[in-house]
């Protein structure tokens, strides 16, 4: 019988992934047989800001022959989804319905298209809290399986020393640019 595992990495920008997906790519993470890379980041505030992000991803997921996704850019369902939440520092209440929002979009998106985990590179950056994605990730992902792999960070370092990956300055949303 079949029991493979095709894993949705969720990813919201290529400095944040590079390291995920290359430890994908070369077959690094155990029990992995295949594997998307899904971007979907409607949080991402302005559009061309989201247009720079989802430009470095797909440039970098080609550079290494990957599959890879992209959701809609639908930012006023995400703004909907967050409301209320506006004034909540990152890390608070409304990164918890941020990730939420975005796991369920995974969800949907693995029973559309036969794959049957979940993974994230949301926490990697030092502003995130590994242990609040996972939380969310739990949660939204239903049915779906969530992994909570812990990704290669001096791999991620080493990737974007040698990159010129566009790097943001701000986690994503408008809440979230800082001065
Ligand atoms: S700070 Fe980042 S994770 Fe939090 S709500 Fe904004 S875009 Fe989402």
């Amino acid at each position: 019988m079949e029991n493979k595992t095709k894993l949705v990495l969720m990813s919201c920008c290529a400095p944040c992934s590079c390291g995920a997906i290359k430890q994908l790519a070369d077959g690094k993470i155990a029990d992995v047989d295949d594997f998307i890379v899904l971007f979907y980041n409607p949080n991402i505030y302005p559009d061309t800001e989201y247009q720079k992000r989802l430009a470095e991803q797909i440039k970098y997921c080609e550079s290494l022959g990957v599959k890879y996704a992209v959701g809609d850019y639908d930012h006023n369902a995400w703004l909907s989804a967050v409301r209320g939440l506006e004034a909540e520092p990152e890390r608070g209440l409304r990164c918890s319905k941020c990730f939420a929002h975005r796991f369920a979009f995974a969800r949907e998106f693995a029973l559309k298209n036969g794959y049957n985990a979940i993974a994230s590179v949301f926490g990697v950056s030092r502003f995130k809290s590994q242990s609040q994605v996972d939380a969310a990730g739990e949660v939204a992902c239903g049915e779906i399986p969530y992994i909570p792999v812990k990704w290669d960070e001096n791999l991620r370092v080493q990737i974007n020393r040698e990159s010129n990956f566009y790097r943001q300055n701000y986690c994503g949303c408008e809440f979230s640019l800082r001065k």
